[in-house]
């Protein structure tokens, strides 16, 4: 049957993507390899969010064209950058065999040489940490994004379906369910009946051996004292919020067709911190949008300072074909971007180091993800996956990956820290 290597880029969603992709390739027969040079075919699962990202996706596909050429593999290209430039990249890479988005990925198997009477029933192995997805596409239309253009309006998905894939990733060995979705706050307002994301938290099943829930992609308006009385009542829910504002100044915010501004988020950030005093927050946010002056930068550097997050992703903004605000006047130019961006990010940093620096000499709950002796690599309950950080402990010596831990906090280096295995 043929083999398949299949790379992930981009966002959790991707990941999730990826993992269901995975799973109707096996279902269908074929095989998964981590060596490109032993597949019969290459699959890039591509991110094309951004231009950075889009860059990111075709400088993959050139290097897997040089295994090709050595080879002969079949070049696939799913996802975001094949749904939305599908045409322009056949042209630009001859070599690609098949583009397709992901709303068409099911066809792929076939398309790889699947057969009917090859079908088997498999599982994509899962790590002690999975996403899970929510909710897909968006109705907000924020003037910088490309998503609703490439995943649609928003649209929740069904509650058994969500429950029936925790169960499962939680069986084939996620201790960590992370919950993902472009909207995940405002996940069941479309259902009928309607609910909201308390609910769906409060329904998740207790299956033996998850012990953390986490949420990402939360818009600050969501956060309400429903969901926050939800999180502070159930030790599974890591008390961790993703919100992303984007900025802080009134007439940036406007201008990105976002809602609020610093003194609303400040509000819900009090009301966050009321209910769940250790909470770590993240946030994320965009630098250089057309038209933004210095004043705004101060008006974000001071909003940072009494917002106090634990982590914030500071991008610079990238004008995408197609969105409003590639055509907005007064677009800032390269270096004055990057500027702000170190700027904002410097303190970003030094406040977030200052939060972890808090943590020192205290023990923390967290989750073992790889062994090496007697030294372990896993996250503590305020590291979400792949952007926070990591904990290094010793004294791993009868841990395994997956096992829940007590770390007892010795050193902070950036955003990692250190300790000694107490429990
Ligand atoms: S809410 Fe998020 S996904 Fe939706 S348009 Fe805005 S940035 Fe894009």
């Amino acid at each position: 049957m043929p083999r398949v290597f299949l790379l992930t880029l981009g966002c959790p969603k991707n990941t999730v993507a990826s993992r269901r992709l995975g799973e109707n390739l096996l279902r269908a027969g074929l095989e998964l390899t981590d060596n490109p040079d032993d597949a019969d075919a290459l699959v890039v699962n591509t991110c094309g969010f951004i231009e950075a990202a889009a860059d990111e996706s075709i400088e993959t596909l050139l290097e897997l064209v040089q295994v090709k050429a050595r080879g002969g593999q079949r070049l696939v290209a799913v996802g975001c950058l094949a749904e939305r430039y599908g045409d322009e990249l056949a042209v630009a890479l001859p070599e690609l065999d098949i583009c397709v988005g992901l709303d068409h990925a099911e066809e792929l198997p076939r398309l790889l040489g699947a057969s009917e009477t090859t079908a088997q029933k498999s599982k994509v192995a899962v790590g002690p940490s999975a996403y899970l997805e929510l909710t897909n596409g968006c109705d907000h239309g924020c003037s910088f994004c490309t998503i609703p253009g490439m995943h649609g309006p928003f649209r929740s998905r069904p509650l058994s379906d969500i429950r029936d894939e925790a169960v499962a990733l939680v069986q084939g060995g996620a201790r960590e369910l992370v919950l993902v979705g472009q909207e995940t706050g405002a996940y069941g307002t479309d259902l009928s009946p309607a609910t909201d994301l308390a609910g769906l938290l409060g329904a998740l099943p207790d299956e033996s051996g998850l012990s953390w829930l986490r949420v990402l992609y939360l818009q600050w308006y969501h956060v309400n004292e429903r969901l926050l009385e939800t999180v502070a009542a159930d030790p599974r829910i890591c008390n961790y919020l993703d919100i992303p504002v984007q900025h802080a100044s009134p007439a940036i915010v406007k201008a990105m067709n976002r809602r609020g501004d610093a003194v609303k988020y400040l509000q819900r950030l009090d009301s966050v911190r009321n209910y769940l005093p250790e909470a770590a927050l993240r946030t994320s946010l965009i630098v250089g949008f057309p038209g933004e002056t210095d004043d705004d930068i101060l008006e974000l550097a001071d909003f940072l300072r009494e917002a106090r997050f634990d982590y914030a992703g500071v991008f610079e903004f990238s004008a995408e074909e197609g969105t409003p605000a590639a055509d907005l006047p007064d677009q800032i130019d390269a270096e004055d971007k990057r500027e702000r961006a170190d700027q904002i990010r410097l303190l970003a940093d030094e406040i977030g180091h200052e939060a972890l620096t808090r943590r020192l000499d205290r023990s923390v709950n967290g989750l073992g993800e790889e062994v090496n002796g007697d030294l372990g690599i896993g996250r503590a309950w305020f590291q979400a996956p792949e952007v926070d950080g990591l904990v290094q402990f010793k004294g791993a010596g009868s841990c395994h990956s997956g096992d829940f831990i007590e770390v007892e906090v010795t050193k902070v280096d950036g955003y990692d820290i250190t300790g000694n295995i107490i429990a």
